[in-house]
């Protein structure tokens, strides 16, 4: 009788995906504790519910009022106007998560930040039972709250997709664990488009196949459904049966860094438009040093009036500098605006960043 494998790795892929609640609000209340028994809301100025832009996010007592994420500012000023509204302040936040980024990394196998609050551990090295696993997950879960003061909660599973399902189900503030053998029951009992990559158009088109369920997708004829999504097509039949090949990889540096501003009044002054682009360019350029970035390419998007959304790329020599890229991104604004629509919002990104800080951060 063979006997197991004392020199396995592991018996178990244990993933985790650990996700900071309502973060930027959680931060804030750090440092305006008044802010916690009341609704409290991150998002853009509402100026007196003629503001622009959205809600980043907000705290349990604003979703109490029916308060969302993505929601247009006004309309959150509109449902309750006397909530406490902050600016973003992303420094701020950027330097809470670091810290909780270091306390994931020192206890994880392998680990891969997805956002600023959110990061996959891959935990199999440590866990070879499931009460191991939700040992763990808890220790995880404290270690957070005790670096920073900030509620995170934590799902488990045997893979990413179920993980991040577990944590959606977890929130807020807590644990849930899905063993290998109750994933095809927990999905069964999910929503389709909480599955990855489902958005509504997916969903749409998969309700037409007549896939309305998890449980009718884990059915699906697969050649059918290569026929529509194409090779997308295997992989959503697979997360429906729970099946997630995708490792836990650390992600190696940032690959954009971008600013977006939204104009009180639409506004086809190309004037405007220009000092947007500018200070934009400036701010990116700012973030950029701190990590010692230099790009390669330019990204500057335009939405008008009518939502219509237009996104144009250069990519230069290595540069690094705040004169070049107002120089090229002020040149992507003047080849694409349409100057007969007004802009809503403007945005400016760099990408393909090349990471010249190794050298000096060894050096000092
Ligand atoms: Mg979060």
């Amino acid at each position: 009788m063979a006997a197991p494998d004392s020199n396995a790795v592991h018996m178990m892929d244990t993933i985790m995906l650990v996700d900071m609640d309502y973060f930027y609000v959680a931060c804030e209340e750090l440092r305006h504790p008044e802010i916690k028994d009341a609704p409290a809301i991150v998002g853009s100025d509402p100026k007196g519910g003629s503001g622009r832009g959205v809600v980043m996010t907000c705290n349990y007592k604003a979703r109490e009022y029916g308060i969302r994420s993505g929601m247009p500012i006004s309309m959150a000023y509109r449902i309750k106007p006397d909530a406490a509204y902050l600016p973003l302040d992303y420094g701020f936040y950027e330097s809470i998560s670091g810290r909780i980024m270091d306390v994931l990394r020192g206890m994880a196998w392998k680990f891969e930040q997805v956002s600023i609050d959110e990061a996959f551990i891959d935990v199999s090295d440590r866990c070879n039972t499931y009460a191991d696993a939700e040992a763990y997950a808890k220790k995880v879960h404290d270690g957070v709250f005790a670096t920073a003061s900030i509620k995170c909660s934590v799902g488990v599973g045997p893979n990413k997709l179920v993980a991040k399902i577990a944590c959606e189900k977890a929130k807020p503030n807590g644990i849930r664990v899905v063993k290998s053998d109750e994933v095809v029951d927990f999905l069964s009992g999910c929503r389709i488009d909480e599955l990855y990559g489902i958005g509504k158009k997916t969903e749409e088109k998969l309700g037409k196949l007549g896939y309305k369920t998890v449980k009718d997708l884990a059915n699906a004829n697969v050649m059918q459904l290569v026929g529509a999504f194409g090779s997308l097509g295997i992989e959503l039949k697979n997360y429906a049966n729970g099946i997630d090949n995708r490792q836990v990889e650390e992600q190696i540096g940032i690959k954009s860094i971008g600013r977006e501003l939204t104009f009180d009044v639409d506004t086809s002054d190309l004037a405007r438009l220009g000092e947007a682009v500018i200070t934009l360019s400036n701010a990116v350029i700012e973030e950029a040093r701190k990590g010692n970035f230099f790009f390669r390419t330019v990204t500057v998007k335009i939405r008008y009036y009518d939502f219509s959304e237009h996104v144009h790329s250069r990519t230069v020599r290595s540069a690094g500098d705040a004169p070049t890229l107002i120089d090229v991104a002020m040149g992507i604004l003047a080849g694409n605006i349409d100057p007969s629509k007004k802009v809503r919002k403007i945005g400016v990104r760099i990408s393909n960043l090349v990471d010249y800080g190794k050298q000096s951060r060894i050096n000092g």
